[in-house]
């Protein structure tokens, strides 16, 4: 398993806390757990600082809430093309642009989640609208791009959403039916899904996944990163996960979730994440990533995949990478 090397607090118990009255704010996002091709690597590493940096500037300099970073922070995922999400979407078998997305805050545990949703710029936006104008938690297909429409969120052409890669990818497809199961093992898939977890100086919590699944994916299938629990949770009682990987067998295990339980059980963030992504290789073969924060703000990431795009910004540092054990750091 590969996984990420992070310093807690040396005693390895959660020790955000300033002066007991206060929560030092973090962000930390992902941009997709596979095996990330080498001239994707620089776009990914940027991609995810420069998200990372718009969610903690959120925070920090806007005065916003955990839950407004992780938007903010997976809108500009969404708008990179170097990843699955919004711009930069992978296509389904007959070469459409199918998204998902959730976001949830762990004050109340509001959640909100769309499914094979069209033509939407920005689906981690309409989540938070589900969140916020419905008594739901979550919309699908039609419904959930009437309801885009209801709030006032422009459609954007399905062309604009889709670049170069996700076009050769189901041009691939095409040519060769490739078993979107192989597409975790495969150079030649990209399946970048993105996400963000935050924690606030007042102690919420909150977590954002978004995503356009799995190259070549039959119509209609809707894979973990929507689903509440599985591609993220979040719960001021311990902290928050966003999932990446295979999305069947993220599922499988609620693997998000698994994260939570972990750190209710006594894991620190890292212990969560790394026993959570191990449990689902053992269980049901899987590979996928995950990140995590805990309530007190201690930061966790793994990854069974070969590669995973993360960065994080906590007081004015910026630590990201995509190989396992890497760990640089930038003043953000
Ligand atoms: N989990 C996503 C899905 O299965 C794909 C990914 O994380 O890259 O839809």
């Amino acid at each position: 398993m590969c996984r990420k090397k992070v310093q807690n607090n040396p005693a390895g118990m959660s020790s955000n806390e300033v002066n007991g009255v206060g929560v030092i704010p973090v962000v930390l996002v992902h941009g997709g757990a596979w095996a990330i091709p080498d001239d994707l690597v620089e776009d990914s590493k940027a991609g995810v600082q420069n998200a990372a940096r718009a969610g903690y500037r959120t925070l920090e300099e806007a005065g916003g809430t955990a839950l407004d970073a992780v938007v903010a922070a997976v809108c500009v995922l969404e708008d990179d093309p170097a990843f699955d999400a919004g711009t930069g979407s992978v296509l389904n078998e007959e070469g459409e642009v199918e998204m998902d997305s959730v976001v949830m805050e762990g004050r109340e545990l509001k959640a909100g989640s769309i499914a094979c949703v069209k033509n939407i710029k920005n689906p981690v936006k309409l989540a938070r609208l589900v969140l916020e104008k419905t008594d739901h938690t979550m919309l699908v297909g039609e419904g959930a791009n009437k309801f885009a429409k209801a709030m006032g969120m422009d459609e954007v052409p399905m062309s604009t959403l889709i670049n170069a890669k996700a076009m050769e990818d189901f041009q691939n497809f095409k040519k060769f039916r490739k078993v979107v199961d192989h597409c975790f093992h495969s150079r030649s898939s990209g399946h970048d899904t993105v996400g963000a977890v935050a924690v606030d100086r007042h102690g919420n919590v909150a977590c954002a996944t978004s995503t356009g699944g799995i190259s070549a994916k039959m119509v209609g299938r809707v894979g973990d990163s929507p689903i509440i629990g599985s591609g993220a949770y979040c719960d001021n009682a311990s902290g928050a996960a966003s999932t990446t990987g295979h999305g069947e067998s993220i599922v499988k295990v609620t693997l998000a979730r698994q994260v939570l339980y972990n750190m209710q059980n006594g894991d620190n963030a890292q212990q969560a994440a790394e026993r959570a992504i191990s449990y689902m290789s053992s269980r049901v073969n899987g590979s996928g990533g995950t990140i995590a924060v805990s309530k007190t703000g201690d930061i966790g990431i793994s990854f069974s995949t070969e590669r995973m795009a993360w960065a994080w910004a906590k007081s004015g540092s910026m630590h990201f990478g995509i190989n396992p054990e890497e760990d640089f750091t930038v003043t953000s």
